[in-house]
Order: structure tokens, then sequence, then C-alpha cells
């Protein structure tokens, strides 16, 4: 057994249920598990390790809940100019590119998120892989499970997937199709190699075809029965701009359309929903199901900005997303803390309030684990992941901030790297190293790598 004790940290910000923040405590660590926040320890020679985190604030880790990995090596491009293309000019774009993707780009364009996201705090990252070439292999998710492991993150892999041609309306190159029959196959491969449902699992997989839009009726149908049948999650892209389309093609919406295919529930979670009325809201909050808010395409595409008050009052579960790369160009979730609050911030005035910066934080570390169905994740309190990280407050640029320590993420929009990342009881990003991997020697190949996607690219 492997004891760590995190010694003297100005203050533990736990999001438990009683939002409890720690003054004068420590966290004792017992191999994956929290075992104690305590304001008395034994001698430090009882521990394994002992880390000194004076002048630090420790943070549940923080949890995304939509990405789209593979992008990150599309990104900041003048070229692929999101903000003046509609989603689906945008998408017909990107997918020809994406069709020529294989398996080395998806297992490198990975690790350059994982290793964005970890130095930021996240410690939980579900990626919708729909990036799935015919001439170049399948099996792109399984980079995903690789690269994951050797960085240390948690991982929840998003099997996902396209079945309608272009000639039935969707946006999808041939390459990147696939059957039905050939995707439900897929994603329960993955679920048998992969699906680890114990507590503190490193690797679970998700059932979750790309978007109504470009699927056929019988994928989501099979998708349901495959997931129920195995005791995993749903997701998918919902209220993105398909809704007219939908409309006209099936004569409803497409949360609606979901709903009578039995794709809703406290096991499925929907990215964006930036079209969703009202109503729409009030069906998931009945259901029980959650919305996954990525405001970095919202404001880069010009979408609505989301109501997160009301959103929470119908009961619906509310988490971040970063998005993919081609939209949002970088893996940053502190970021997204801080670009949601001003978000809410922005329409406060007409819609009555606005969500706290603290609420912001909850959505990201309990909303993520609710979203994940990971009860052992998303707060720090005994008994739960030792999925954590600690921001290093003893600098000038964050005097006169420090009294409210709950609130000063997104607040005072502190978005740079943070002190350590500790995941399921490893550290794994720590002084200012990613400690499970050479970083110099894949940052060498991953650029080797990615060069190769430029010759794509006009
Ligand atoms: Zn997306």
């Amino acid at each position: 057994m492997t004891r760590i004790l995190l010694k003297n940290p100005e203050a533990i910000v736990s999001c438990d249920r009683e939002d409890r923040v720690f003054r004068n405590h420590h966290l004792i660590v017992e191999n994956e598990i929290i075992v104690s926040i305590t304001d008395s320890i034994d001698q430090d020679a009882l521990f394994d390790e002992v880390i000194d985190c004076s002048g630090k604030v420790i943070y549940p880790g923080l949890i995304n809940t939509h990405h789209h990995f593979f992008q990150t090596f599309v990104r900041n491009r003048l070229s692929i100019d999101y903000p003046s293309m509609t989603v689906i000019e945008w998408l017909d774009k990107i997918y020809r590119v994406f069709a020529n993707f294989d398996e080395e780009m998806i297992y490198y364009s990975s690790l350059t998120a994982m290793s964005d996201l970890v130095k930021h705090g996240c410690t939980t990252a579900f990626d919708h892989q729909y990036c799935h070439t015919k001439p170049n292999g399948i099996k792109m998710l399984d980079q995903q499970v690789k690269a994951a492991t050797e960085i240390g993150i948690r991982y929840v892999g998003g099997r996902g997937g396209n079945t309608l041609p272009r000639e039935k309306g969707s946006t999808i190159p041939a390459p990147m199709l696939e059957t039905t029959e050939e995707f439900i196959a897929d994603c329960e491969r993955l679920i048998k190699t992969y699906h680890d449902n114990r507590p503190f699992s490193m690797t679970q997989i998700v059932v979750a075809p790309c978007q109504p839009l470009n699927c056929y009726s019988d994928t989501f149908v099979e998708s349901v029965e495959l997931a129920r049948k195995y005791g995993v999650r749903m997701h998918t892209h919902l209220g993105e701009g398909e809704n007219p389309l939908m409309v006209e093609r099936y004569g409803m919406r497409s949360l609606d359309w979901c709903e009578e295919r039995g794709f809703v529930g406290k096991d499925v979670w929907f990215a964006h929903c930036w079209e969703l009325t009202p109503e729409e809201f009030v069906k998931l909050g009945k259901y029980g199901s959650g919305v996954s808010h990525c405001p970095a395409p919202a404001v880069l595409g010009g979408f609505p900005i989301l109501d997160m008050r009301q959103i929470r009052d119908t009961g619906a579960i509310i988490s971040l997303g970063c998005d993919g790369s081609a939209t949002n160009d970088s893996s940053n979730l502190l970021d997204t803390l801080r670009m949601t609050y001003l978000m809410q911030a922005w329409h406060s005035k007409v819609r009555g309030g606005c969500v706290t910066p603290y609420d912001v934080l909850l959505m990201a570390t309990r909303g993520g684990a609710k979203t994940l169905g990971r009860p052992e994740i998303g707060s720090l309190e005994s008994g739960k992941a030792a999925d954590l990280f600690a921001l290093d407050l003893n600098r000038l640029e964050y005097v006169g901030g420090l009294h409210d320590i709950a609130n000063i993420i997104p607040r005072m929009g502190i978005t740079e790297q943070v002190d350590f990342t500790m995941i399921n009881g490893k550290l794994v990003f720590y002084n200012g190293e990613l400690q499970l991997v050479n970083e110099y020697e894949l940052k060498k190949e991953a650029d080797k790598c990615q060069q190769r996607i430029n010759e794509l690219v006009d």
C-alpha cells in the first residue's frame, strides 16, 4: 500500500454536498483513494511520500464531458474559418481532411490533447471519437486507450460513428461511413475489450453515434439496445443547427426523434443543445439526461448562450466540455470555466441573475461525475478517488482575490498550468512536467506526425 500526505495546503475546496472549504487540514491518500481530510496527522515518516502543499489550494479534478481529441491536429487554421461558416459548411470542409486520418494520427493527437487537459487540472476526460476511416483502419479508439494509459488520465471513450451517405443528405465522405451493423459490432468489441464498470475504473466506453442528421434511424435504435444490454452510457450531438433539416426529413425535431428511438434517460447526455427550447430542456430534466455545455464553439459559431439557471431548474444535469480543437483550438478546461462564467454574466440582467463562479466549478466537477455515472469522482471526500489538482496561489497576481477561494478560478480567470495534478492517487503532472511519459520525445514524434496532416489542408 502507498500512503501519500498532501501536507499543509492553504485550503481544500472539496465540492462536497455541503460545499465545504477546509483550512488547516491535510489530505491523505492510500493507493487510489482519499482516506481522510484531517486536521491532525501522524508523523511524516509514516507516509511513503509527503507533498508540501504550503500556499497551495487543492481542488477536485475537472471532468471534461465533450471533446474530439483528433481535431487537435487541425487547429489554428485560417482556412477552417468556423466563425464565418455554418456548422454544416464547416463539417463538410473538415470531414474531407478527417477522412485521411490514420491510427498514428489518432494516437499522437490524443496524447497532445490529453497533455493540455492534465496540465490544466483535468483528471477525467470523455472523448467523442467519431473519426474512423475505412482505408486506414477503424481501431482508432484503441489508440486512445493506449495514449490515456500512458499519460495516466481517467479516460471515457465515446465510440462515435456515422452511417448516412452524402447522397442521402449527410456531410460524411465515403471513407468515414460505416453500416449500422459495423458500427454496433465495433462498439460491442470495444465494450468487451475495454469497458471496466468497477469503481475507480480508468477506462470506460460509451456508445456515441455522431449526430441524428448523419445516421440512419436504426443506428440510434440499435445503439440504445446495445448500451442498455451492457449497462454503458450513450452520447450524441444535439441542437447544433440540425433541427430545420430534421423537421424537413422526419417531420420532427431532433430531441423528439431521439425520444422516439429511446435515446433519452439518465444514461444519456447530449453535447451543445443550443437550439433546444425551454420545453425541451424540461423534457431533458424529466428524463434526468445531461447537457454538456461547450462555451467556446458556441461563442465562435455565434450560437445562443444557454441559460444555465433555467436548465438546472429542470433537473437536467449540466457539465462542461472544451469540445474539439477544430472549433476551440485548445484543450484547457480552466479556460472553459472562465468562458462559461462570462457568457452567463452577459445575459444576467435580462435573465434575472447569473450562476456563481462556484456553480461553474461544480458543473465541471460534481456535474461531470453525475453525467458520466461516476459517484466516486467529482469531489474531495474520504472514500472517493484521489483525483485532484493544486494551484499555487503564492503569487503577486493573486493578491486581493484569496479571501474567496471557491469562486476564484472562473471569476479571476485562472487559466495557466496548475501546480500539480494527481489522478487515481498518482502524480501525473508535477513541477511543470508530465510524470509518466517523456514529453520531449513525444513532442518530436507528434510534430512529425502532424506534418503529414499539413499536407492535407489548404
Ligand atoms: Zn462535438
